[in-house]
């Protein structure tokens, strides 16, 4: 049977627009046989616009994989907001004192560690690039899919109706994808909620990360292309809804004392918005015809802003999968080529889980004799130069296994173009 699609993309997310721009320009397929199914696409923004509430810091080997996707080129280097330095530490310690651990871009020789951008613009960058290379782009809801021996039905609530011979669920923590393809997920709510906002500061941000650990929950400050900072406050769910509804300077003088006044006093610039909190992984993320990436796969505590650097990984390893399958002239929905996939990604992405969990609940417990030993490995490691470059490293995720499109000089696929 000839399908419509070789493969659907079902959410049009940073992982799914980014899955949907490497497949369009590495897999191998031609791209009018790729369709990009997105319930929503993001709005184009001013020039001038003040920063969106929604963004990410992108490690190095995200920027790789935007940079395949041929997306990062089409950035408004203005919006933009590299990170050179982190500085990190506990609640009982000081920014600048010995317990706080900061390490610098230029110590590994890099110019910075990252970047700090707006969803709206990655995501218009990645549809612009998808949409240039003739990919088809479906702007509606799925609203049923079903799984066939020989090819995926997807359907939107207007009736139409299309196959493929794989769909991606890239539609997010509640995946009608992974639901109707029967793939299982284990959920566990943190019972917090992270607010997000805009705020001024009275010190500049110097290019710096800045991460405090309170007993509530982390406190980022991520520096922002205007000057500004955007705040990721995570904290148990009844005082951070006291933070939302509290007034405007009621959340200054609780935000700069939450901050340790690290960079003096805190102005809001924004509103406030609350994330629900929870970490779920998908035990399996593929089935025949059907693989999950991104948060439909798996979603961690955003306390080092890993989630989206994840399902750009994804996108980077599936993308290989598919490419390597139909190089042998494989069928791309078969599950050895989309096992491959999973194979590479899901101890990764347990490994991260777990890692954010325990720094999460390692330093929210600590106590007594647990601060001391909290704050001693911080200082050790901020005495060690050589830990101190590892750190640097493991910020910029470009250690360990990565997909060939995250790698430098981002080794081309068979049939890239
Ligand atoms: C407060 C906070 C701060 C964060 N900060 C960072 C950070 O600094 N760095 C980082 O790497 N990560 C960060 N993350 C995590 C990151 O935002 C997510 O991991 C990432 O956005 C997930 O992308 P995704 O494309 O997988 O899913 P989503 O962004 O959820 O996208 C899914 C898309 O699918 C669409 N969709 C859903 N259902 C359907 C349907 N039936 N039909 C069609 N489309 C559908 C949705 O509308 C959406 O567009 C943060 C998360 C939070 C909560």
């Amino acid at each position: 049977m000839s399908a419509d699609y070789e493969v659907a993309v079902v959410g049009g997310g940073l992982a799914g627009a980014c899955a949907a721009a490497l497949l369009a320009r590495h897999a191998g397929i031609a791209p009018e046989r790729i369709a990009l199914l997105a319930d929503t696409l993001p709005a184009a923004g001013a020039a001038d616009a003040p920063p969106a509430l929604r963004v990410v810091a992108l490690s190095r080997a995200s920027e790789r994989v935007l940079r395949a996707a041929q997306a990062w080129d089409r950035l408004p280097s203005a919006r933009l907001c590299p990170y050179e330095r982190m500085c990190v530490w506990h609640e009982s310690a000081s920014p600048d004192g010995e317990a706080a651990l900061c390490f610098d871009a230029a110590d590994i020789g890099e110019p910075n560690l990252g970047c700090i951008a707006e969803n709206g613009v990655l995501l218009r960058a990645c549809i612009e690039s998808f949409r240039e290379a003739g990919g088809r782009l479906i702007h509606a809801p799925l609203a049923s899919l079903a799984i066939g021996a020989d090819a995926a039905l997807l359907a939107c609530g207007d009736g139409a109706a299309w196959s493929a011979r794989l769909v991606i669920g890239a539609d997010g923590a509640q995946s009608m994808v992974r639901a109707r393809a029967g793939l299982a997920v284990r959920v566990r709510d943190y019972r917090q909620l992270a607010i997000v906002a805009t705020v001024r500061t009275a010190r500049p941000h110097a290019n710096t990360a800045w991460q405090r650990f309170l007993a509530s929950g982390p406190l980022a400050l991520l520096p922002l292309f205007d000057g500004s900072c955007s705040i990721v406050w995570s904290a148990d769910q009844p005082l951070a809804r006291e933070l939302c509804d509290c007034t405007g300077a009621q959340f200054n003088e609780r935000l700069e004392a939450a901050s340790g006044a690290a960079l003096g006093a805190t102005t809001l610039a924004s509103e406030r918005l609350g994330f629900a909190l929870q970490s779920l992984a998908a035990p399996s993320y593929v089935t025949a015809r059907c693989a999950l990436i991104g948060d439909a796969a798996h979603v961690i505590h955003p306390l080092a802003g890993q989630g989206a650097n994840l399902g750009l990984l994804d996108a980077a390893a599936l993308c290989e999968a598919v490419a390597g399958a139909v190089a042998r002239r494989e069928d791309p929905g078969a599950l050895g080529a989309l096992r491959r996939y999973e194979q590479q990604r899901r101890t990764h992405n347990l490994l991260m889980d777990a890692a954010m969990s325990a720094f999460q609940g390692g330093f929210a417990a600590a106590r007594g004799p647990a601060v001391w030993l909290v704050n001693r490995g911080l200082g050790l490691v901020n005495r060690s130069a050589a830990l101190k470059r590892a750190f640097a490293r493991r910020a910029l995720g470009t250690g360990g296994e990565l997909p060939r499109l995250a790698r430098a000089g981002g080794a081309p696929l068979s049939g890239s173009g």
